[in-house]
């Protein structure tokens, strides 16, 4: 008999382990694994979703003639002992690109394997290339996948029904908003289809402000993350509906190259796991000596700055489980420049409020973003500037920060700087009913500037650049993008952000 293990990949459409695996009578495991979600980068709401996505995954896998079976604990034991108890004669799965927990997981698994001279047949569903050490032809292999036909799943014979073990409680710390995600593939396909028919018309201007990216953007980011929508799937529905109607090309077009993006960031952490805990360019090891200031931490992420359009992003992120890719961008540069705070910490906080955290794609950007990459362009946003450009009557402030509602759209983007008399008439002194700045942001901006600029110049950092760039650089036309500072001037940086 063979098992499937479902880990990240919870659909039964498109799925080449289980189609390969259902030659003979399969298994269909999936393991609830405790230590996993004590990892400081994981949360009660993706908890959810996943509890979500395994109920839709049981009702798809028991209309195929064989119920999943779900255990609680240590993969790898289980999986041992089902090979000795049910006589599994080989395990298929999806590989993984997933946090460090994971991959140690799956490197102790592959040792357990081995020793019992059972294989391990692992298959891609992303355009990630395990082993890859340049980028050559990466883009004609992603092609090349997404075109690939796809692995319909059909009757299953097996053990039929067996454990469905729910574990107790488990000790996270944060509590799921009504307002996060559904999760299951009946939940993304929804999502999908929206947008393709409805929501995506408006894609490419309403992205960006975060009044109208939750309705203009796809939401299948946590689909894509757990895999209860195949990325190939999506690709394929994509394009097939912008063939037969193009009049929102410009939609599809930018949707098609974020699908191309979601891989490439993700290869990344493939090809240098290690960047989940330190700066991809090993040149800014030392760029924040000091450790996470808790405090600084802890305003930011519970919007509690002083900075109302930031607040407003944070607390919509704590009570939705999503943010737009601009105000993602916008807070950790915030973090890692104005605060000039190390981008470790920020990131496992953000992580844990990301419904969607898929880790290949988080580290990237939280590193590109915080400038440690040294092939990117540095960006500093203004939280200012950006609560002028994206909210400008200051309507997503006053939604999430109801201190500030009585405050008109004149004031309310900086507060502070009301005469005594309109904060008194606007709610309230700033300071009582509101935080007063956690820094003026003209003037963190340029002290970050010119700390950004003395490390570059204390510091020869084109070599590594260099390597950084032929082994993560893609190999496609930079878009045109705006610079600020470049963390490596001479470097020719050809990556993708916004
Ligand atoms: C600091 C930071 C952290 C991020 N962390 C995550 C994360 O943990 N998980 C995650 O899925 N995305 C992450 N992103 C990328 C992006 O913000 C989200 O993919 C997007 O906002 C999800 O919403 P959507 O599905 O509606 O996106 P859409 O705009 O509809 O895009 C569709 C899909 O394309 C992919 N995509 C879009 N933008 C990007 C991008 N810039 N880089 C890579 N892939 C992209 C995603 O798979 C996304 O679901 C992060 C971005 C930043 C700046």
């Amino acid at each position: 008999m063979n098992l499937v293990w479902f880990k990240r990949d919870l659909r039964c459409d498109d799925h080449e382990p289980l189609a390969r695996a259902s030659q003979g009578p399969v298994l269909p495991l999936y393991v609830i694994e405790p230590e996993y979600w004590l990892q400081p980068d994981t949360s009660q709401r993706q908890y959810r979703f996943l509890l979500d996505s395994l109920s839709d995954l049981a009702g798809q896998l028991a209309a195929r003639g064989q119920p999943l079976w779900v255990r609680v604990g240590d993969a790898v034991s289980i999986i041992d002992e089902l090979i000795r108890t049910q006589g599994i004669e080989a395990v298929y799965s999806h590989e993984e690109t997933g946090n460090g927990w994971t991959f140690a997981r799956d490197r102790a698994l592959a040792g357990v394997l081995r020793q019992r001279g059972v294989p391990w047949h692992e298959y891609r569903q992303h355009g990630v290339v395990r082993g890859l050490r340049q980028r050559i032809n990466w883009a004609s292999q992603w092609e090349a996948l997404m075109a690939a036909p796809h692995w319909p799943v059909g009757d299953l014979r097996g053990p039929g029904a067996g454990p469905l073990e729910m574990p107790p409680d488990l000790p996270m710390s944060d509590t799921t908003p009504s307002r996060v995600q559904r999760g299951g593939s009946a939940a993304g396909q929804r999502a999908l289809d929206g947008f393709l028919a409805e929501r995506g018309r408006e894609y490419t201007t309403a992205m960006s402000s975060p009044l109208s990216a939750g309705r203009a953007c796809s939401r299948i980011s946590p689909h894509l993350a757990l895999g209860t929508l195949s990325l190939r799937r999506t690709v394929y529905q994509l394009r097939r509906t912008e063939a037969a109607d193009n009049t929102w090309a410009r939609s599809y077009r930018s949707l098609d190259k974020r699908l191309h993006w979601h891989c490439h960031f993700m290869q990344k952490l493939e090809s240098e796991p290690r960047m989940e805990y330190e700066p991809l360019h090993r040149g800014f090891m030392d760029l924040k000596p000091d450790p996470t200031d808790p405090v600084v931490l802890q305003r930011w992420i519970d919007g509690e700055t002083g900075w109302p359009f930031v607040d407003a992003c944070m607390r919509s992120l704590a009570a939705t489980g999503w943010m737009n890719f601009r105000m993602r961008a916008m807070v950790v540069a915030l973090n890692a420049y104005h605060l000039w705070q190390p981008w470790q910490a920020a990131a496992h906080k953000l992580a844990q409020r990301f419904v969607d955290y898929e880790p290949g794609i988080h580290y990237s950007q939280i590193q590109m973003q915080s400038g440690t990459t040294g092939i990117n362009v540095n960006r500093m946003y203004n939280p200012i500037k950006q609560s002028r450009d994206q909210d400008p009557e200051g309507e997503f402030i006053r939604r999430w920060v109801p201190e500030l509602a009585g405050y008109n759209s004149t004031w309310i983007h900086e507060p502070w700087k009301a005469p005594a008399n309109i904060q008194r008439a606007s709610g309230g002194r700033l300071g009582e009913v509101y935080p007063e700045p956690i820094a003026d942001p003209v003037q963190s901006a340029r002290q970050a500037r010119d700390k950004m600029r003395a490390y570059l110049h204390a510091h020869d950092l084109a070599q590594e650049a260099q390597r950084v760039l032929a082994t993560h650089g893609s190999k496609m036309k930079q878009p045109r993008r705006r610079a600020v500072s470049p963390a490596v001037a001479p470097q020719q940086a050809m990556d993708f952000g916004d």
